[in-house]
């Protein structure tokens, strides 16, 4: 018997053969997970981030080959994102995925009355103005195809208040508005349009809320700590790959016929009330 008919095989198929995929903060943290998950299945990728030396190194680490590329690009500026687009639909033919995951939590939770409005802006430009401006850009590309999967990073701050900064919160609530709004418009074209929303996970996006010695021993603890709140799945951390696993089977043919949906990887913490157990 073939190991596929007993149910195993040490390779799985690759998923996403023959696509050309662009990731917004792709240089580190969940991009980055996104980034090699998406090449170990075939898919030509550009990394698209501020961070110029982790993008490329990251390209090096990937073998430097010609299936991927890093370019520099703030989602805040809507021209790179859109020269972003361009370039990678000119080096690859095309463009069938976009990632909006580059994203910032901004200052710690602070009263509303001390919120500084400079800092307010600041996350509500790269969590929510970006992830507009990739949508925008990769539809523009992929209407004419009739095709394309649209994938925006939002948070479990997306349907829960008091788990953040309320710009965090706000903006990752409105990722998921925008997100059913475009999937309500691009659905005649054939395009896709989804979110994902994982529970705490340890990067660099966490680690500010941690102190010092926390960050090196126990990072995961401590970040959980300052979220609050239990989770469900006892025993498991959610690690980058985890939340990697939910956007390529949005990007893949096998979710077909799903959109506008906000796919929480979150073991259940937005879902379970735990104080009856
Ligand atoms: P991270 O800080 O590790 O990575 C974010 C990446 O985005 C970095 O490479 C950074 O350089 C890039 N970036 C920041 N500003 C940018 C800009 N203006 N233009 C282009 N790139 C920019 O963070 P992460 O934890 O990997 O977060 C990725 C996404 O996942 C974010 O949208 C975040 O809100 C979301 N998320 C994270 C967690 C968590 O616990 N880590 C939980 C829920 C949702």
């Amino acid at each position: 018997m073939s190991a596929a008919a007993a149910g195993s095989s040490s390779s799985p198929a690759p998923r996403l053969e023959g696509k050309v995929a662009l990731v917004t903060g792709g240089a580190s943290g969940i991009g980055e997970a996104i980034v090699r998950l998406f090449r170990e299945h075939g898919a030509k990728v550009c990394i698209a981030d501020i961070k110029d030396e982790a993008g490329q190194k990251l390209w090096d680490s990937l073998g430097g080959d010609q299936h991927a590329l890093f370019l520099h690009c703030d989602v805040t500026v809507e021209e790179e994102v859109s020269r972003a687009v361009d370039a990678t639909a000119e080096k690859f033919g095309t463009l069938d995925i976009i990632v909006n995951n580059a994203g910032i939590t901004g200052n710690k939770i602070t009263d509303i009355r001390n919120v500084d409005f400079a800092e307010f802006r600041k996350v509500i430009d790269i969590n929510l103005v970006g992830v507009f401006h990739g949508m925008k850009h990769a539809a523009r590309v992929m209407i004419p195809n009739k095709r394309g999967s649209i994938i925006s990073l939002a948070s479990v701050a997306s349907v829960m208040g008091g788990l953040g900064p309320h710009a965090y919160t706000a903006s990752k609530h409105a990722v998921v508005g925008l997100t059913k709004n475009v999937a309500a418009e691009l659905g005649k074209h054939g395009i896709r349009v989804n979110c994902v929303s994982p529970y705490a996970v340890p990067t660099a996006l966490s680690m500010p809320y941690l102190p010092e010695d926390e960050r090196k021993d126990d990072a995961l603890k401590g970040f959980l700590a300052f979220v609050g709140g239990e989770a469900n799945l006892k025993g498991v951390d959610l690690l980058p790959k985890d939340v990697a696993e939910a956007v390529l089977y949005l990007a893949s043919d096998e979710a077909r016929y799903v959109s506008a949906l906000n796919l929480m990887v979150d073991g259940g913490f937005t879902s379970v009330n735990l104080n009856l157990r």
